[in-house]
């Protein structure tokens, strides 16, 4: 199975697969990466054997892995500028000055911005301008927190980005055929997003099941209006268009593969 198309096209290499942006190809500069399955960035927090994962695929693609950063991602809104490096002998992975934080922004060339999901939505965007990259983990709690609009405000005040000139990627993450809510989220989207005048196109009423109402929610279109919110250009943002439990054979997705599942990982620098 093959996932490209008009945005994306899909890399198959020896023994590991991963998709990219068209749009995001255009500029010479930089490197990016969608990395889907067999490949598995999930690791294990607790034995702290994470940034294994990162260590081969950085080996498999000739990158220095000592310069990755990984926020923990809590589904938070904070989102931090990296300026310098803090872990002299191995990746910024696992850092407490990471910790509660679900965005990274970096001018630096070192640094390769890591974030990964399994249904969340994984951003990844470039100020071809100000050569300036932001990898961001927006999961539903974080698309309600406004973390994509968060994001481009603190890319205009830290590195003065215009937003007319950012382009703004959306990973596979689940959609709207497949994120099913019930009424807390529903009506906590309802109260949240009510001034978009949107609510008709985000929620859609699935029905009732087990005596509980049903709904779907298309954060998609949310972090959509959030970035045009923020000033980006509709034609800046370009959406992969696939969900991850849709193409579950392919991709890491949380609620299609159960407990064990695992994750995807979205990475991008400047070279
Ligand atoms: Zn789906």
């Amino acid at each position: 199975m093959d996932l490209s198309n008009e945005n994306i096209i899909h890399v198959k290499k020896n023994g590991y697969e991963y998709l990219q942006f068209k749009k995001l190809l255009e500029y010479p500069e930089l490197w990016h990466a969608f990395v889907i399955k067999p490949l598995n960035f999930r690791g294990n927090k607790a034995e702290k054997t994470i940034a294994e994962d990162y260590e081969r695929f950085c080996e498999l693609e000739s990158l220095n892995y000592k310069y990755v950063v990984r926020a923990l991602q809590e589904h938070t809104d904070v989102v931090k500028t990296v300026e310098e490096k803090k872990n002299p002998n191995g990746p910024e992975i696992l850092m407490e000055y990471l910790n509660d934080v679900d965005g990274l922004i970096t001018d630096k060339n070192d640094f390769i911005l890591a974030t990964t999901s399994a249904d969340c939505i994984a951003l990844l965007i470039y100020d071809p301008v100000k050569k300036v990259v932001a990898n961001v983990h927006s999961g539903w709690k974080g698309t309600f927190k406004k973390i994509s609009l968060k994001a481009i405000e603190k890319m205009k005040a830290d590195y003065n980005s215009n937003p007319e000139d950012i382009i703004v990627c959306i990973c596979p993450s689940i959609r709207e055929c497949h994120f099913e809510v019930k009424t807390d989220v529903e009506s906590e989207c309802r109260r949240i997003f009510e001034y978009t005048n949107k609510l008709d196109e985000i929620i859609k009423y699935k029905g009732i099941e087990n005596d509980e109402e049903k709904f779907y929610i298309d954060t998609v279109l949310i972090t959509k209006l959030l970035l045009e919110e923020a000033g980006i250009k509709a034609e800046n943002i370009i959406d992969s268009g696939i969900c991850t439990l849709c193409k579950k054979e392919l991709l890491h997705t949380r609620r299609g593969d159960g407990e064990k599942f695992g994750l995807n990982a979205a990475f991008i620098k400047v070279k």
